[in-house]
């Protein structure tokens, strides 16, 4: 297979159905390829600092929609599937108060 492209490379990251049989072609082309596996490593870098900006946003209501999430359905199932997880560490940012 050539190079991937990038909205493949953000489907693979996302671990979309749309890409489950090339999985495996995914991984192995990333492993062998430098560019491919640089374009990867921008693109989770990406995704987890907007992780990183959302994480202060009120949960997902039970419809499954996060407020203020920008209008990419790929975006907001990663952040949908991220910031679900419940953070059992302190905040250093906002401490408790009181
Ligand atoms: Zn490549």
């Amino acid at each position: 297979m050539g190079h991937i492209d990038e909205h493949t490379l953000e489907l693979f990251f996302l671990e979309a159905s749309e890409v489950a049989e090339q999985h495996d072609a995914i991984a192995s082309h990333l492993r062998r390829c430098p560019s491919c596996s640089a374009l990867s490593a921008e693109i989770a870098e990406f995704y987890e600092l907007t992780a990183i900006h959302y994480s202060d946003r009120p949960a997902p209501d039970e419809a499954g929609k996060i407020s203020g999430l920008p209008d990419d359905p790929y975006l907001q199932a990663f952040l949908k599937k991220v910031l679900v997880i419940p953070s059992d560490t302190s905040d250093p940012v906002n401490p408790p108060s009181g």
